[in-house]
């Protein structure tokens, strides 16, 4: 459902930094809301993963896009596939995680991977979608937008397969790129996870998207 200006607004848009319970919450808020959820960091990884197996630096713009343009990249109830091979565990690993943050400074590949983003949620209706700048730039006209802070202590507990060090790098990344950063804009809610229960946040939200949510008239 669109806007005035043709902007998509039946979204949640779920912002954060790695390990602030952004998967929980919105794999939680799609299963009782019924909307379809979209992890776009699986996008991000599922691209680091081509580009690893291509032997494709993250400097190298021209060739990430081509390689990029060349696959079918799919994401459907929570599993990610490649050309049709489900890569779901491959794109979990440590160096899938850190070429990830390293190839989203691209504005290029940015750009690439917003366009496959916002055709899946035209393909898949009402969403819950979780990344780092889909309240501010994925989608700025999202209904409910909330941005999820939790203590690095927390952070790095749930981020296991994540070295702490590999979590700060990433997050110091994605914190300061110039394109699209992470950040918190002024019209999201602001949901300290830390000492939160799951269901607590997500009881939260999803009052939040009762409150503001489309109807039909
Ligand atoms: O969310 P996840 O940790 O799986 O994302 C992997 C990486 O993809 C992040 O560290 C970040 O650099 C990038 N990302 C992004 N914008 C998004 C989602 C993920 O830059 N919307």
């Amino acid at each position: 459902m669109d806007n005035e200006e043709g902007k998509r607004i039946d979204v949640i848009a779920v912002d954060g930094l790695a390990g602030t319970g952004k998967s929980t919450l919105a794999s939680r808020l799609s299963e009782r809301l019924g909307m379809s959820h979209l992890d776009t960091g699986a996008s991000f990884r599922m691209a680091a993963l081509v580009l690893i197996q291509k032997g494709i630096a993250p400097d190298e713009n021209e060739k990430m896009i081509e390689a990029i343009s060349q696959v079918e990249m799919a994401f459907e109830n929570g599993a990610s596939y490649i050309n049709g091979l489900d890569v779901s565990r491959d794109i979990r690993s440590e160096k899938v995680s850190s070429m990830a943050s390293k190839i989203a400074v691209s504005p290029e590949i940015r750009r690439t991977l917003l366009e496959w983003q916002r055709a899946w949620v035209d393909a898949h209706g009402a969403s819950v979608v979780e990344g780092r700048d889909i309240g501010s730039v994925v989608f700025p006209e999202a209904l409910v937008k909330v941005y999820l802070y939790a203590d690095d202590s927390v952070r790095s507990k749930r981020r296991t397969e994540s070295s702490a060090e590999g979590l700060r790098e990433r997050d110091q990344r994605d914190l300061n790129r110039e394109a699209a950063p992470t950040v918190q804009v002024q019209d999201s809610v602001v949901i300290d996870t830390t000492l939160l229960e799951p269901e607590k946040v997500e009881e939260l939200v999803a009052q939040l998207w009762m409150v503001r949510r489309p109807t039909e008239d």
